[in-house]
Protein backbone atom coordinates (compact mmCIF):
# COMPACT_ATOMS: atom_id res chain seq x y z
CA UNK A 1 0.00 0.00 0.00
CA UNK A 2 1.28 3.35 -0.81
CA UNK A 3 2.11 5.97 1.93
CA UNK A 4 -0.18 8.40 3.47
CA UNK A 5 0.80 11.47 2.42
CA UNK A 6 1.32 14.11 4.93
CA UNK A 7 1.88 17.85 4.56
CA UNK A 8 2.70 20.03 7.12
CA UNK A 9 1.74 23.87 6.19
CA UNK A 10 3.99 26.48 7.97
CA UNK A 11 7.94 25.68 9.31
CA UNK A 12 7.70 26.68 13.16
CA UNK A 13 7.98 24.66 16.30
CA UNK A 14 4.55 22.80 16.34
CA UNK A 15 4.99 22.38 12.45
CA UNK A 16 8.50 20.81 12.62
CA UNK A 17 6.96 18.61 15.74
CA UNK A 18 4.56 17.52 13.80
CA UNK A 19 6.34 16.39 10.35
CA UNK A 20 8.91 14.61 12.46
CA UNK A 21 5.79 12.87 14.37
CA UNK A 22 4.64 12.07 10.77
CA UNK A 23 7.35 10.34 9.88
CA UNK A 24 7.84 8.11 12.42
CA UNK A 25 4.26 6.77 12.04
CA UNK A 26 4.60 5.99 8.54
CA UNK A 27 3.35 8.68 6.61
CA UNK A 28 5.29 9.84 3.36
CA UNK A 29 5.91 13.92 5.01
CA UNK A 30 6.53 17.37 2.97
CA UNK A 31 6.97 20.69 4.68
CA UNK A 32 6.01 24.12 3.18
CA UNK A 33 6.42 27.63 4.39
CA UNK A 34 5.86 30.69 2.92
CA UNK A 35 8.34 32.44 4.62
CA UNK A 36 12.06 31.23 5.88
CA UNK A 37 12.32 28.42 8.50
CA UNK A 38 14.64 29.00 11.38
CA UNK A 39 17.89 27.49 11.19
CA UNK A 40 17.56 24.83 13.78
CA UNK A 41 14.17 23.72 12.52
CA UNK A 42 16.25 23.54 8.97
CA UNK A 43 18.85 21.42 10.23
CA UNK A 44 16.08 19.29 12.21
CA UNK A 45 14.23 18.63 8.58
CA UNK A 46 17.49 18.12 6.63
CA UNK A 47 18.97 15.35 10.14
CA UNK A 48 15.82 13.95 9.72
CA UNK A 49 15.67 13.92 5.88
CA UNK A 50 12.26 15.27 5.32
CA UNK A 51 11.87 17.35 2.23
CA UNK A 52 10.84 20.85 3.00
CA UNK A 53 10.17 23.77 0.46
CA UNK A 54 10.69 27.55 1.98
CA UNK A 55 9.55 30.49 0.56
CA UNK A 56 6.43 28.79 -1.70
CA UNK A 57 4.01 26.49 -1.47
CA UNK A 58 4.04 23.79 -4.81
CA UNK A 59 0.40 23.41 -5.12
CA UNK A 60 0.50 20.69 -6.80
CA UNK A 61 2.05 18.22 -4.28
CA UNK A 62 0.11 20.22 -1.64
CA UNK A 63 -3.38 19.52 -2.76
CA UNK A 64 -2.27 16.01 -3.40
CA UNK A 65 -1.99 15.31 0.38
CA UNK A 66 -3.47 12.42 2.11
CA UNK A 67 -3.69 15.05 5.18
CA UNK A 68 -2.31 18.39 5.95
CA UNK A 69 -1.24 19.67 9.42
CA UNK A 70 -1.70 23.39 9.36
CA UNK A 71 0.08 25.94 11.52
CA UNK A 72 -1.93 28.48 13.73
CA UNK A 73 -0.54 31.08 12.23
CA UNK A 74 -2.60 30.58 8.78
CA UNK A 75 -6.00 31.77 8.69
CA UNK A 76 -8.41 29.66 6.61
CA UNK A 77 -9.20 32.14 4.37
CA UNK A 78 -5.77 31.51 2.55
CA UNK A 79 -7.02 29.92 -1.21
CA UNK A 80 -5.04 27.01 -0.94
CA UNK A 81 -6.58 25.88 2.60
CA UNK A 82 -9.99 26.78 0.54
CA UNK A 83 -9.07 24.89 -2.21
CA UNK A 84 -7.78 21.98 0.31
CA UNK A 85 -11.17 22.17 2.33
CA UNK A 86 -13.49 22.67 -0.87
CA UNK A 87 -11.64 19.26 -2.20
CA UNK A 88 -12.07 17.31 0.93
CA UNK A 89 -8.97 16.81 2.58
CA UNK A 90 -8.64 16.64 6.49
CA UNK A 91 -7.21 20.44 7.62
CA UNK A 92 -5.66 19.39 11.27
CA UNK A 93 -4.23 21.17 13.82
CA UNK A 94 -0.48 19.78 15.18
CA UNK A 95 -2.43 19.19 18.52
CA UNK A 96 -4.82 17.38 16.59
CA UNK A 97 -2.49 15.21 14.55
CA UNK A 98 -0.39 14.38 17.81
CA UNK A 99 -3.52 13.23 20.27
CA UNK A 100 -4.36 10.11 17.98
CA UNK A 101 -0.54 8.75 19.06
CA UNK A 102 -0.81 9.39 22.92
CA UNK A 103 -3.30 7.30 25.43
CA UNK A 104 -1.94 10.33 28.35
CA UNK A 105 -4.58 12.17 30.32
CA UNK A 106 -5.02 15.87 28.56
CA UNK A 107 -5.91 18.83 30.43
CA UNK A 108 -6.39 21.60 28.23
CA UNK A 109 -6.58 25.18 28.73
CA UNK A 110 -8.19 28.10 26.60
CA UNK A 111 -9.34 32.00 27.11
CA UNK A 112 -8.89 35.17 26.07
CA UNK A 113 -6.64 36.00 28.71
CA UNK A 114 -4.74 34.18 31.66
CA UNK A 115 -4.08 30.64 29.70
CA UNK A 116 -0.01 30.71 30.05
CA UNK A 117 -0.35 31.48 33.72
CA UNK A 118 -2.70 28.97 34.43
CA UNK A 119 -1.71 26.15 31.84
CA UNK A 120 1.96 26.98 33.72
CA UNK A 121 0.63 26.54 36.88
CA UNK A 122 -1.44 23.49 36.94
CA UNK A 123 1.60 22.19 35.17
CA UNK A 124 3.78 22.97 38.33
CA UNK A 125 1.03 21.90 40.32
CA UNK A 126 1.03 18.34 38.63
CA UNK A 127 5.05 18.05 38.62
CA UNK A 128 5.12 19.15 42.26
CA UNK A 129 3.38 16.12 43.33
CA UNK A 130 5.71 14.36 41.04
CA UNK A 131 3.37 13.31 38.46
CA UNK A 132 4.67 12.37 34.56
CA UNK A 133 3.29 14.96 33.30
CA UNK A 134 4.38 17.38 29.81
CA UNK A 135 3.73 20.71 28.72
CA UNK A 136 2.70 22.03 25.06
CA UNK A 137 -0.08 23.71 22.74
CA UNK A 138 0.39 27.36 22.67
CA UNK A 139 3.65 27.00 24.81
CA UNK A 140 6.90 25.08 25.06
CA UNK A 141 7.91 22.41 22.85
CA UNK A 142 6.16 21.04 20.44
CA UNK A 143 3.62 18.10 21.31
CA UNK A 144 3.73 16.25 18.97
CA UNK A 145 7.59 15.71 18.83
CA UNK A 146 7.05 15.28 22.70
CA UNK A 147 4.74 12.42 21.71
CA UNK A 148 7.14 10.57 19.26
CA UNK A 149 8.44 8.84 22.54
CA UNK A 150 4.98 9.63 25.05
CA UNK A 151 6.34 8.99 28.10
CA UNK A 152 3.93 11.34 30.25
CA UNK A 153 0.93 10.22 31.78
CA UNK A 154 -0.85 13.56 31.63
CA UNK A 155 -0.27 16.72 29.24
CA UNK A 156 -1.39 20.06 29.84
CA UNK A 157 -1.70 21.76 26.41
CA UNK A 158 -2.28 25.49 25.93
CA UNK A 159 -5.03 26.16 23.51
CA UNK A 160 -5.45 29.39 21.10
CA UNK A 161 -8.82 29.88 19.32
CA UNK A 162 -6.38 28.69 16.03
CA UNK A 163 -5.83 25.53 17.74
CA UNK A 164 -9.06 24.59 18.88
CA UNK A 165 -10.52 25.59 14.53
CA UNK A 166 -8.73 22.62 13.57
CA UNK A 167 -9.29 19.67 16.49
CA UNK A 168 -11.68 17.34 15.48
CA UNK A 169 -11.56 14.18 17.50
CA UNK A 170 -9.00 14.94 20.17
CA UNK A 171 -10.62 14.32 23.63
CA UNK A 172 -9.55 15.95 26.55
CA UNK A 173 -10.24 14.79 30.06
CA UNK A 174 -10.56 18.31 31.65
CA UNK A 175 -11.19 22.04 29.71
CA UNK A 176 -10.69 24.89 31.35
CA UNK A 177 -12.24 27.85 29.48
CA UNK A 178 -11.08 31.30 31.73
CA UNK A 179 -13.30 33.83 29.57
CA UNK A 180 -14.00 35.12 26.49
CA UNK A 181 -13.70 38.65 25.49
CA UNK A 182 -13.37 40.18 21.88
CA UNK A 183 -10.12 39.47 20.10
CA UNK A 184 -8.64 38.28 16.80
CA UNK A 185 -12.08 39.19 15.41
CA UNK A 186 -10.35 39.62 12.02
CA UNK A 187 -9.69 35.72 11.68
CA UNK A 188 -13.36 35.08 12.68
CA UNK A 189 -15.20 37.38 10.05
CA UNK A 190 -16.06 40.47 13.05
CA UNK A 191 -18.39 37.63 14.22
CA UNK A 192 -18.45 37.34 18.01
CA UNK A 193 -20.22 34.58 18.14
CA UNK A 194 -17.70 32.89 15.54
CA UNK A 195 -14.96 33.30 18.20
CA UNK A 196 -17.40 31.85 20.69
CA UNK A 197 -17.99 29.13 18.97
CA UNK A 198 -14.12 28.40 18.48
CA UNK A 199 -13.69 28.88 22.43
CA UNK A 200 -16.42 25.89 22.89
CA UNK A 201 -14.89 23.28 20.72
CA UNK A 202 -12.53 22.55 23.42
CA UNK A 203 -15.93 20.76 25.25
CA UNK A 204 -16.37 18.58 21.81
CA UNK A 205 -15.79 14.95 22.39
CA UNK A 206 -15.98 15.30 26.08
CA UNK A 207 -17.04 12.50 27.99
CA UNK A 208 -20.03 12.25 31.11
CA UNK A 209 -17.08 12.18 33.65
CA UNK A 210 -14.78 14.81 32.50
CA UNK A 211 -14.41 17.63 33.94
CA UNK A 212 -14.91 21.32 32.34
CA UNK A 213 -13.87 24.50 34.73
CA UNK A 214 -14.99 27.85 33.42
CA UNK A 215 -15.25 31.34 34.89
CA UNK A 216 -18.84 32.07 35.54
CA UNK A 217 -18.94 35.51 35.72
CA UNK A 218 -17.90 35.77 32.08
CA UNK A 219 -21.12 36.70 30.28
CA UNK A 220 -20.39 35.23 26.76
CA UNK A 221 -19.63 32.34 28.81
CA UNK A 222 -22.64 31.87 30.68
CA UNK A 223 -24.94 32.70 27.34
CA UNK A 224 -23.34 30.43 25.27
CA UNK A 225 -24.05 27.85 28.60
CA UNK A 226 -27.85 28.28 28.42
CA UNK A 227 -28.10 27.18 25.05
CA UNK A 228 -26.16 24.30 25.08
CA UNK A 229 -25.96 21.56 28.01
CA UNK A 230 -22.71 19.93 27.56
CA UNK A 231 -22.71 16.31 29.16
CA UNK A 232 -19.59 17.21 31.61
CA UNK A 233 -19.20 17.17 34.93
CA UNK A 234 -18.84 21.36 35.38
CA UNK A 235 -16.95 22.93 38.01
CA UNK A 236 -17.38 26.74 37.84
CA UNK A 237 -15.28 29.70 39.31
CA UNK A 238 -16.51 32.36 40.71
CA UNK A 239 -15.58 35.46 42.49
CA UNK A 240 -19.50 36.38 43.61
CA UNK A 241 -21.17 32.89 44.76
CA UNK A 242 -20.52 30.10 46.03
CA UNK A 243 -20.71 27.26 43.94
CA UNK A 244 -20.47 23.98 45.04
CA UNK A 245 -18.89 21.91 43.28
CA UNK A 246 -16.46 24.90 41.94
CA UNK A 247 -13.97 27.46 43.09
CA UNK A 248 -14.59 30.80 44.97
CA UNK A 249 -12.69 33.72 46.48
CA UNK A 250 -14.33 35.06 49.40
CA UNK A 251 -12.19 37.18 52.02
CA UNK A 252 -9.00 36.46 50.80
CA UNK A 253 -9.63 32.78 50.98
CA UNK A 254 -9.53 30.80 48.14
CA UNK A 255 -11.80 27.42 48.37
CA UNK A 256 -12.19 24.45 45.93
CA UNK A 257 -14.05 21.80 45.51
CA UNK A 258 -14.20 18.58 43.38
CA UNK A 259 -16.13 15.76 44.61
CA UNK A 260 -15.71 14.72 48.04
CA UNK A 261 -11.98 16.61 48.07
CA UNK A 262 -12.34 20.15 49.13
CA UNK A 263 -8.81 22.64 49.32
CA UNK A 264 -8.10 26.28 50.53
CA UNK A 265 -5.95 28.37 51.21
CA UNK A 266 -5.10 32.44 51.70
CA UNK A 267 -4.25 33.76 48.31
CA UNK A 268 -1.70 36.04 50.48
CA UNK A 269 0.82 32.69 51.00
CA UNK A 270 0.95 32.60 47.29
CA UNK A 271 2.92 34.58 44.65
CA UNK A 272 -0.22 35.49 42.29
CA UNK A 273 -1.47 38.82 43.17
CA UNK A 274 -5.11 40.17 41.83
CA UNK A 275 -8.53 38.75 40.89
CA UNK A 276 -7.90 37.61 37.85
CA UNK A 277 -5.04 35.90 39.56
CA UNK A 278 -7.70 33.89 42.02
CA UNK A 279 -9.58 32.88 39.11
CA UNK A 280 -6.65 31.22 37.01
CA UNK A 281 -5.63 29.85 40.93
CA UNK A 282 -9.27 28.72 41.18
CA UNK A 283 -9.01 26.97 37.81
CA UNK A 284 -5.71 25.45 38.74
CA UNK A 285 -6.62 23.75 41.48
CA UNK A 286 -9.33 22.18 40.09
CA UNK A 287 -7.81 20.87 37.13
CA UNK A 288 -5.61 19.71 39.77
CA UNK A 289 -7.96 17.84 42.20
CA UNK A 290 -9.52 16.74 38.93
CA UNK A 291 -6.35 14.17 38.65
CA UNK A 292 -6.52 13.35 41.75
CA UNK A 293 -3.30 15.49 43.13
CA UNK A 294 -3.07 15.80 46.58
CA UNK A 295 -3.82 18.70 49.10
CA UNK A 296 -0.31 19.10 50.35
CA UNK A 297 1.04 18.92 46.54
CA UNK A 298 -1.36 21.84 45.89
CA UNK A 299 -0.71 23.88 48.32
CA UNK A 300 3.27 23.74 48.08
CA UNK A 301 3.19 24.41 43.75
CA UNK A 302 0.94 27.36 45.03
CA UNK A 303 3.49 28.65 47.25
CA UNK A 304 6.40 27.95 45.30
CA UNK A 305 5.04 28.95 41.53
CA UNK A 306 7.32 31.04 39.50
CA UNK A 307 4.98 32.96 36.90
CA UNK A 308 6.26 33.38 33.19
CA UNK A 309 8.03 37.03 32.78
CA UNK A 310 6.01 40.06 32.13
CA UNK A 311 2.94 39.17 33.93
CA UNK A 312 2.91 41.64 36.67
CA UNK A 313 6.60 40.70 37.49
CA UNK A 314 7.97 42.38 40.38
CA UNK A 315 10.97 44.58 38.56
CA UNK A 316 12.85 46.14 41.63
CA UNK A 317 12.86 48.46 44.12
CA UNK A 318 14.23 52.04 44.77
CA UNK A 319 13.84 54.15 46.78
CA UNK A 320 10.89 52.45 49.02
CA UNK A 321 8.99 52.73 44.96
CA UNK A 322 8.05 49.29 43.50
CA UNK A 323 8.17 48.75 39.87
CA UNK A 324 5.96 46.55 38.35
CA UNK A 325 6.38 44.42 34.60
CA UNK A 326 3.34 43.99 33.13
CA UNK A 327 4.13 44.51 29.63
CA UNK A 328 1.96 40.94 28.51
CA UNK A 329 -0.69 43.29 29.19
CA UNK A 330 -2.05 44.40 25.85
CA UNK A 331 -5.53 44.92 25.98
CA UNK A 332 -7.97 47.16 28.66
CA UNK A 333 -9.29 44.29 29.80
CA UNK A 334 -5.82 42.88 30.90
CA UNK A 335 -5.33 46.31 32.86
CA UNK A 336 -8.34 46.60 34.64
CA UNK A 337 -7.19 43.15 36.72
CA UNK A 338 -3.73 44.86 36.62
CA UNK A 339 -4.92 47.99 38.76
CA UNK A 340 -7.39 45.84 40.62
CA UNK A 341 -4.97 44.02 41.85
CA UNK A 342 -2.45 47.25 42.97
CA UNK A 343 -2.99 47.53 46.88
CA UNK A 344 -0.86 50.95 46.74
CA UNK A 345 -0.82 54.37 44.92
CA UNK A 346 0.01 53.61 41.73
CA UNK A 347 2.03 55.63 38.91
CA UNK A 348 0.43 53.85 35.99
CA UNK A 349 3.09 53.43 32.45
CA UNK A 350 0.84 52.68 29.53
CA UNK A 351 0.39 53.39 25.66
CA UNK A 352 2.02 52.30 22.68
CA UNK A 353 -0.11 50.85 19.31
CA UNK A 354 -3.53 51.58 20.10
CA UNK A 355 -6.43 49.01 19.01
CA UNK A 356 -9.55 50.64 19.07
CA UNK A 357 -8.83 50.99 23.00
CA UNK A 358 -12.25 52.08 25.11
CA UNK A 359 -10.88 53.37 28.50
CA UNK A 360 -14.15 53.84 29.97
CA UNK A 361 -14.36 50.44 31.50
CA UNK A 362 -11.49 51.29 33.64
CA UNK A 363 -12.16 54.83 34.25
CA UNK A 364 -13.37 54.67 37.60
CA UNK A 365 -10.49 52.14 38.76
CA UNK A 366 -7.98 54.78 37.27
CA UNK A 367 -9.19 57.44 39.09
CA UNK A 368 -8.79 55.97 42.70
CA UNK A 369 -6.04 54.24 42.23
CA UNK A 370 -2.99 55.89 39.70
CA UNK A 371 -1.71 59.36 41.34
CA UNK A 372 0.31 60.17 37.86
CA UNK A 373 -0.02 58.71 34.01
CA UNK A 374 3.29 58.20 32.18
CA UNK A 375 2.27 57.81 28.53
CA UNK A 376 4.89 55.68 26.91
CA UNK A 377 3.99 55.42 23.02
CA UNK A 378 4.70 56.85 19.40
CA UNK A 379 1.20 58.59 19.56
CA UNK A 380 0.15 59.24 23.17
CA UNK A 381 -2.72 61.73 22.16
CA UNK A 382 -5.59 59.15 22.85
CA UNK A 383 -4.55 58.18 26.20
CA UNK A 384 -4.14 62.30 27.04
CA UNK A 385 -7.23 63.41 26.10
CA UNK A 386 -9.26 60.49 27.65
CA UNK A 387 -7.43 60.83 31.01
CA UNK A 388 -7.13 64.67 31.21
CA UNK A 389 -8.81 65.98 33.77
CA UNK A 390 -8.82 62.41 35.43
CA UNK A 391 -5.35 62.11 36.66
CA UNK A 392 -3.13 64.75 38.65
CA UNK A 393 -0.22 64.21 36.78
CA UNK A 394 0.04 63.13 32.94
CA UNK A 395 3.59 62.89 31.49
CA UNK A 396 4.62 62.53 27.93
CA UNK A 397 7.53 60.26 26.44
CA UNK A 398 8.70 57.85 23.50
CA UNK A 399 11.93 56.06 25.45
CA UNK A 400 11.46 53.95 28.80
CA UNK A 401 14.63 54.99 30.53
CA UNK A 402 12.71 58.11 30.58
CA UNK A 403 9.37 56.75 31.62
CA UNK A 404 11.35 55.05 34.56
CA UNK A 405 13.19 58.02 35.79
CA UNK A 406 9.87 60.23 35.90
CA UNK A 407 8.25 57.20 37.55
CA UNK A 408 10.72 57.78 40.33
CA UNK A 409 10.66 60.97 40.69
CA UNK A 410 6.98 60.97 41.19
CA UNK A 411 6.85 58.42 43.34
CA UNK A 412 7.03 58.13 47.31
CA UNK A 413 8.31 55.16 49.24
CA UNK A 414 5.55 52.70 49.29
CA UNK A 415 4.53 53.68 45.88
CA UNK A 416 4.08 51.08 42.81
CA UNK A 417 5.41 51.93 39.50
CA UNK A 418 3.29 49.88 37.03
CA UNK A 419 4.16 49.71 33.43
CA UNK A 420 0.84 47.80 32.18
CA UNK A 421 0.45 49.52 28.49
CA UNK A 422 -3.01 48.33 27.30
CA UNK A 423 -1.16 48.35 23.42
CA UNK A 424 0.42 46.70 21.38
CA UNK A 425 4.08 46.94 21.24
CA UNK A 426 5.00 47.39 17.90
CA UNK A 427 5.64 51.42 17.98
CA UNK A 428 8.52 51.54 20.02
CA UNK A 429 9.55 47.68 20.68
CA UNK A 430 10.03 44.34 18.81
CA UNK A 431 7.49 42.89 21.08
CA UNK A 432 5.95 42.69 24.36
CA UNK A 433 9.00 40.98 25.74
CA UNK A 434 11.30 43.79 24.51
CA UNK A 435 9.67 46.00 25.69
CA UNK A 436 8.97 44.03 29.11
CA UNK A 437 13.47 43.32 28.94
CA UNK A 438 13.95 47.06 28.30
CA UNK A 439 11.90 48.53 31.18
CA UNK A 440 13.63 45.99 33.35
CA UNK A 441 16.58 46.55 32.04
CA UNK A 442 15.93 50.28 32.85
CA UNK A 443 15.10 50.29 36.22
CA UNK A 444 18.27 48.10 37.05
CA UNK A 445 20.35 50.80 35.49
CA UNK A 446 18.44 53.76 37.44
CA UNK A 447 18.93 51.28 41.03
CA UNK A 448 22.67 51.03 40.09
CA UNK A 449 22.88 54.92 39.20
CA UNK A 450 21.52 55.50 42.66
CA UNK A 451 23.98 53.51 44.52
P1 LIG B 1 -2.65 34.60 27.74
O1 LIG B 1 -1.71 33.45 27.62
O2 LIG B 1 -4.09 34.18 27.57
O3 LIG B 1 -2.30 35.81 26.95
P2 LIG B 1 -1.40 35.32 30.29
O4 LIG B 1 -1.46 34.34 31.40
O5 LIG B 1 -0.15 35.44 29.53
O6 LIG B 1 -2.61 35.04 29.29
O7 LIG B 1 -1.79 36.75 30.87
C1 LIG B 1 -1.80 37.89 30.01
C2 LIG B 1 -2.38 39.08 30.71
O8 LIG B 1 -3.78 38.87 30.88
C3 LIG B 1 -1.83 39.27 32.13
O9 LIG B 1 -0.77 40.18 32.14
C4 LIG B 1 -3.00 39.80 32.90
O10 LIG B 1 -2.98 41.21 32.82
C5 LIG B 1 -4.23 39.31 32.14
N1 LIG B 1 -4.92 38.16 32.77
C6 LIG B 1 -4.35 37.04 33.30
N2 LIG B 1 -5.28 36.20 33.77
C7 LIG B 1 -6.49 36.77 33.51
C8 LIG B 1 -7.84 36.38 33.74
N3 LIG B 1 -8.17 35.23 34.32
N4 LIG B 1 -8.81 37.24 33.34
C9 LIG B 1 -8.51 38.41 32.73
N5 LIG B 1 -7.25 38.84 32.51
C10 LIG B 1 -6.25 38.04 32.87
Amino acid sequence: MAAKKLVILGGGESGVGAALLGQTKGYEVFLSDRGNLKENYRTTLQAAGIPFEEGRHTEERILNATEVVKSPGIPDTVPLVQQLKAQGTPVLSEIEFAARYTRARLIGITGSNGKTTTTLLIYHLLKTAGLNVGLAGNIGDSFAEQVIHDTFDYYVLELSSFQLDDMYETRLDTAVLLNITPDHLDRYGYNFQNYVDSKFRILQNMQPDSYFIFFRENQPILDELAKRTPAVRQLPVSLETRPVPGGYLSNGLLTAQCGDRSFTIVQDETPLRGPHNAINMLAAVLAALSVGVSDAAIAEGLRTFQNAPHRLEPAGTINGVQFINDSKATNVDSVFYALSSMTSPTIWIAGGQDKGNDYSQIEELVRRKVKALVCLGADNHKLVAFFEGKVPVIYETQRVQDAVAKGLTLGQPGDVVLLSPACASFDLFKNYEDRGNQFKAAVQALQHSQQ
